[in-house]
């Protein structure tokens, strides 16, 4: 059954298919977006999200929702796992302000998810649920879009935002699945009594492990997540586990006092095996044709440098921005991935670097926390990324 045709058909109503929905319709696009399922919903966890990112939210007039529910981080810490000792700080707060004209920010998921869904739902765009997309076709320039429960698209252009395991990637002729990092990801939630007079992002570094927790939902939580080495999952494509804090503590080793005390807090832990695939390589990767990828669908990255989120924004940014540009459909689409790859393939190789810095052990571990004692800010803060779109 075809159903009447909107410009756009966005595939997937997670962070970045909602944000690309968004910023299309926010440029006069008449856009539809197709979720699997049943309900528009978010996993309950944190993320972080630079001023690269806030400053994207601002423009899309969300900045007081985003100050209601987020909290403002006035520095990272740096700490060695097993001896609590301090690394290195970046001040954030201010700092982050004044340097790159936008906050720097820590919220939950689901929050930032409602924020977007009721940003995309005022501007009355279409939400269709249980729509889950199996097969895109791209013949002779023209996309044909089926879901498994009879629907049927040709969309001037669809839209890929259906994440890690997308299926819109089929059109492009992208079939080399996601790999597993070999990373295993605890995730959990302290409730707060009150908010912390001075909130922080904190990163313990430890050989083959990381821990960062820092508030969210205003400083009424802290969001906890764990990062260890472990087995490839036998099933990767279900994600989302109850886990055992034993397990963890087992994975962690020796660690310091305070560290422990601050993961024995966490009531209940969820386990993520962590995927990503290198880095892009072209702007094939990300559209072509009347099919443009973004977020996680194009380029899913490991979460050290925490902008797996962050980077589909700025792509719905960028896509809407290219769309009401001149050209052909193809024309516009092949602006935005030649735009978007090679920021996006910097972002995902930094945090495969992270990792290895975080994790390390030996000589490496010692020149990383010499350096970030002495040049602090220097070697912490990530102008290029947080300074955003031009
Ligand atoms: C441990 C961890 C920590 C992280 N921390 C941060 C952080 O601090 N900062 C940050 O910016 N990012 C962070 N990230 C990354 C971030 O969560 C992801 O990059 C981001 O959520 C990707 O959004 P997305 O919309 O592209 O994909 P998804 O969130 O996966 O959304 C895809 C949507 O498409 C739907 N869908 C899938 N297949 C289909 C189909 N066939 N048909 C229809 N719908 C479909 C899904 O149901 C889902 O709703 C972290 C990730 C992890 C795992």
């Amino acid at each position: 059954m075809d159903i009447p045709a909107s410009e756009i058909l966005v595939a997937g109503g997670g962070i970045g298919g909602l944000a690309a929905a968004l910023a299309l319709s926010r440029e006069g696009a008449e856009v539809q977006l197709i979720e699997q399922a049943s309900a528009f919903s978010e996993v309950g966890a944190g993320i972080q999200i630079g001023p690269n990112v806030t400053r994207i939210l601002r423009d899309w007039g969300l900045e007081s929702g985003l100050r209601r529910v987020a909290s403002f981080p006035h520095e990272l810490l740096a700490r060695d796992a097993r001896s609590g000792r301090p690394l290195g700080r970046l001040p954030l707060g201010e700092r982050a302000e004044n340097l790159y004209g936008a906050p720097y920010a820590c919220i939950h998921r689901a929050d930032l998810h409602q924020l977007l869904l009721q940003a995309v739902q005022a501007r009355g765009v279409p939400l269709l649920l249980n729509q889950r997309l199996i097969d895109v076709r791209l013949q002779g320039g023209q996309v044909t879009a089926r879901s498994e429960q009879g629907l049927q698209w040709q969309p001037a252009l669809l839209v890929g935002a259906d994440g890690l395991w997308s299926r819109s990637r089929q059109a492009l002729h992208l079939t080399e699945p996601a790999r597993f990092s070999g990373h295993l990801a605890y995730r959990g939630l302290i409730p707060l009594s009150e908010p912390a007079t001075e909130p922080q992002v904190t990163v313990w570094m430890g050989p083959r492990l990381h821990v960062v927790h820092y508030p969210v939902q205003a400083g009424r939580a802290l969001n906890v997540v764990a990062i260890v080495h472990g087995e490839t999952p036998s099933d990767p494509q279900a994600w989302d586990h109850a886990a055992h804090a034993a397990h963890l503590f087992q994975a962690l080793g020796p660690i310091s006092r305070p560290l422990q005390q601050t993961l024995e807090a966490v009531p209940a832990w969820r386990l993520w095996a962590l995927n990503d695939r290198p880095p892009l390589t072209s702007a094939a990767q990300m559209g072509q044709g009347s099919v443009a990828l973004l977020g996680d669908a194009a380029h899913p990255m490991r979460p050290y440098l925490a902008q797996g989120a962050g980077m589909a924004i700025e792509d719905a940014q960028v896509l809407a921005q290219c769309w009401v540009g001149a050209g052909s459909v193809g024309e516009r689409v092949q602006r935005y991935a030649q735009q978007r790859w090679p920021r996006n393939a910097q972002v995902q190789a930094r945090a495969i670097r992270n990792g290895r810095i975080f994790h390390a052990h030996g000589l490496v571990s010692w020149g990383r926390n010499v350096a970030m004692g002495v040049l602090g800010a220097r070697v912490m803060d990530v102008p290029w990324l947080y300074r955003g779109l031009d």
